[in-house]
């Protein structure tokens, strides 16, 4: 019963997640949890979708734009935390909430417009290697300032994820003293922090995390890549 125990990993997860916020002397309720179903099925959502969920999270824009569409109605909210093409950003536009994964002006002009704000995130990137997503962080002041200078997007914060082999943990508080430091003096309601997976969500929400995006933990292991 395949099905039944993404209920069990669901159930399981929010209330490690709840008992973390509480531990760390937060308020459960001012956390979003993002289910990230990339590369799974529809119909896994839909799931969630039953047992109340709301915040899903895609990483590739075909996939989440057919998602979106057949669970149209259900009032699901889609984040888009995977690497965007500047010339899909319009189009992503139309079915996502938000966008935790601005990281470069290409991207950041494409989602520019005088009509409805989207909500976006900075990634910034804690690896030494310019390859990985996000923006390094002696850049982020400036590109803080061009975003928020830009029509059409809605600065919530940063979004970081951990790397391989180092303190999840002490990368997190990076992450937030880079969003004290740099992000709320022009910025202040720009307090979110997108951080914390399925191995390093209690750590996130020990250093402040807002919107944690988890997968595995909840939908176990994803089908082969296509
Ligand atoms: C896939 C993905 C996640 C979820 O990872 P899990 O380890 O499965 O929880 C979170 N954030 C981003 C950016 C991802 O691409």
């Amino acid at each position: 019963m395949a099905h039944s125990e993404v209920a069990e990993r669901y159930r399981d997860v929010m209330d490690r997640v709840d008992r973390a916020a509480r531990a760390a002397g937060r308020d459960p309720a001012a956390l979003v949890t993002i289910v990230v179903t990339k590369f799974h099925p529809a119909e896994l959502v839909r799931e969630l979708a039953d047992l109340g969920h709301r915040d899903f999270g895609e990483s590739r824009h075909q996939e989440a734009r057919r998602k979106a569409a057949d669970l149209d109605g259900l009032g699901l909210a889609w984040h888009f935390i995977g690497q965007l093409q500047s010339n899909k950003a319009r189009a992503v536009r139309e079915y996502a909430s938000s966008i935790h994964s601005l990281d470069r002006d290409s991207l950041l002009t494409a989602l520019a417009t005088d009509g409805d704000p989207i909500d976006v995130f900075i990634e910034v990137n804690l690896t030494d290697d310019p390859g990985r997503g996000g923006v390094a962080p002696e850049s982020l002041a400036a590109f803080a300032d061009r975003v928020l200078a830009t029509p059409g997007v809605r600065l919530r914060g940063l979004m970081a994820v951990a790397g391989l082999g180092r303190s999840a943990r002490s990368e997190f508080a990076r992450v937030r003293e880079l969003r004290d430091r740099v992000v709320l003096p022009r910025a202040p309601d720009a307090t979110a922090l997108s951080m914390g997976m399925s191995g390093d969500f209690e750590d996130a929400i020990l250093e402040g995390a807002t919107h944690l995006r988890i997968g595995t933990a909840i939908t176990g292991n994803r089908p082969d890549r296509a």
